[in-house]
């Protein structure tokens, strides 16, 4: 493990930020070999466990009820389909099935049960479980977590400056306090960003700012290409340049060395030779299946002939410990 630094300002980020673009991603892997798992990537495959009819205004998701996107709605799926769902995402090279619901915040109901039910079989097949849920309390998270939870996901975004222009029906501090919750229960922090939003490269820099300034860097940070999507206030954002995908991966490597920095959303449209670059800037973990949420994305057997063809390995579950909570036998 290497020292990890929490009181990174501004000036400091912008400073790594800037560089000179093969400088920068020349630092970030140096940084990055000097941790001995450097040639593993971690697969996490996503799937969308309720899909659409959110009540929250993301301005770039098109699972929100007040948006006419092409998505269907789909109430909560049954266990035994997601259970379907992981092995076959495990049998593809997964090691963490990530589980999204398209909800403002959990609610103590039925279908959190069920939620809870679910994170217990997943785990019972020795993979990783994340959920992404939306706000959640902490007695909330504690459940997650003694039913075994590996990670919670909860992105910031953008900046906090930013975050009104994205989102209105939440604020920053909502998302910061899920994070507290999701800390506080115990469980690892999955939290990034999206770009090609229309934010400035200031709001870039602020964002990872947040993350990095967080008392324990979070275990995961997703950079996310904007995928724009008829129908969503953003649906004519241009697509955003790769380079600026590999200072962003770059940067984040750098002023969090330990973290799993994971190549998110836009990867479909990224050729291997794209991919390959991300991976020398730090990238060490992608989604992988068909589809993320609700946009295309690689299938597995795609991915893994490009790691063959660049010598990367898969990262096996719980490669750190397996944290008390999801120990099997603890669950019966
Ligand atoms: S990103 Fe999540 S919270 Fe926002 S509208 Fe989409 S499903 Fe709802």
């Amino acid at each position: 493990m290497q020292t990890t630094k929490h009181n990174w300002t501004k000036a400091e980020i912008s400073e790594i930020y800037y560089k000179p673009l093969l400088d920068l991603v020349f630092e970030a892997a140096s940084i990055h070999r000097a941790n001995k798992d450097y040639n593993e990537v971690q697969i996490s495959s996503l799937i969308s466990i309720k899909t659409g009819g959110c009540a929250e205004d993301c301005a770039y998701c098109p699972q929100a009820a007040r948006y006419h996107t092409d998505v269907a709605v789909h109430a909560l799926m049954q266990v035994d389909q997601v259970v379907q769902a992981a092995q076959k995402a495990k049998s593809g090279g997964a090691s963490r099935l990530c589980m999204g619901a398209a909800w403002r915040e959990v609610r103590d109901n039925r279908d959190f049960d069920r939620v809870i039910q679910m994170v217990q079989e997943v785990n019972a097949l020795d993979m990783e479980v994340c959920c992404t849920l939306g706000m959640l309390t902490e007695h909330q998270a504690q459940r997650l977590a003694d039913a075994g939870l590996y990670a919670y996901n909860h992105n910031l975004d953008t900046s906090e400056d930013d975050y009104k222009r994205i989102i209105s029906t939440r604020t920053y501090d909502d998302r910061l306090n899920t994070i507290k919750n999701v800390r506080k229960a115990k469980l690892t922090v999955c939290s990034g960003g999206i770009i090609g939003l229309g934010e400035t490269e200031a709001d870039r820099i602020a964002m990872l700012q947040t993350l990095a300034t967080m008392e324990q860097h979070p275990e995961s940070v997703p950079i996310n290409a904007l995928v724009p999507v008829k129908g969503t206030p953003l649906a004519e954002q241009p697509r955003v340049p790769i380079w600026d995908m590999i200072r962003m991966i770059a940067t984040a490597r750098i002023i969090m060395p330990n973290t799993a920095v994971r190549l998110s959303a836009g990867r479909n449209e990224m050729s291997t030779l794209e991919q390959a670059f991300c991976f020398m800037a730090g990238a060490n973990s992608i989604f992988a299946g068909e589809k993320l949420l609700t946009t295309p994305n690689p299938a597995f057997d795609e991915d893994l002939a490009m790691f063959e063809l660049l010598g990367l390995k898969t990262r096996e579950a719980f490669k750190n410990g397996r944290p008390e909570n999801t120990r099997i036998e603890a669950q019966v």
